[in-house]
């Protein structure tokens, strides 16, 4: 059960403008997405039957379950997909997978990810001594900083990576280009999800 809460998540790297329905119409129509599927109090959608065109499993993946079991309850290695209604209100810190391996933006070395509550707070880098802003956007598929998520549920840190096809799809759906990473429930105990 517990794999469930691990995800691949998608996002825009620009505040995307657009209107998620419309998004969430577009992963309909390729397939990605099916029906809408309720659990535990969250809707989420069921994989749509071209989800394996838009989600690559990488190295020797398991078989993955795409529908519930009868009785509700869910498979081991069961993915489905929680696409938000709305957009946050401003951009977010989306937190994945501490500890973050931040990258120096001058000398691109590790600076690692210190332990302050500020994420506006700009830290100087062991390395070479330039000051970096937290709230750059080369986390490496740890974190990521946007105003909306696609949470591809189920899928451990590297198991998959989403399909070039898809993030053209996206970038072209909403003009602008898309990134992704992993994340799971611990990571947003310790790093809640906050403003920038
Ligand atoms: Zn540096």
């Amino acid at each position: 059960m517990n794999n469930f809460y691990r995800r691949l998540i998608l996002y825009p790297l620009a505040p995307l403008n657009g209107d998620p329905p419309r998004l969430q119409q577009f992963l309909r129509k390729i397939g990605f997405v099916a029906d809408k599927w309720h659990f535990q109090n969250q809707d989420y959608y069921l994989a749509g039957d071209r989800f394996f065109n838009a989600v690559m499993f990488l190295g020797c993946a398991p078989h993955i379950n795409t529908r519930p079991s009868a009785a509700g309850e869910l498979p081991d290695n069961f993915v489905a997909i929680k696409l938000a209604v709305k957009c946050y209100q401003s951009m977010v810190f989306y937190p994945g997978k501490p500890a973050f391996t931040l990258l120096c933006r001058f000398c691109k070395k590790d600076i690692g990810f210190p332990a302050v509550s500020n994420l506006s707070a700009m830290v100087d880098c062991p390395h070479c001594g330039q000051v970096n802003s937290l709230l750059e956007k080369n986390y490496r598929h740890q974190a990521g900083i946007s105003n909306y998520f696609i949470e591809i549920m189920g899928i451990f840190e590297g198991e998959a990576v989403p399909s070039d096809a898809l993030m053209t799809g996206l970038a072209r759906e909403s003009n602008g280009k898309w990134n992704y990473f992993y994340a799971d429930d611990k990571a947003m105990k310790t790093w809640p999800i906050v403003s920038v």
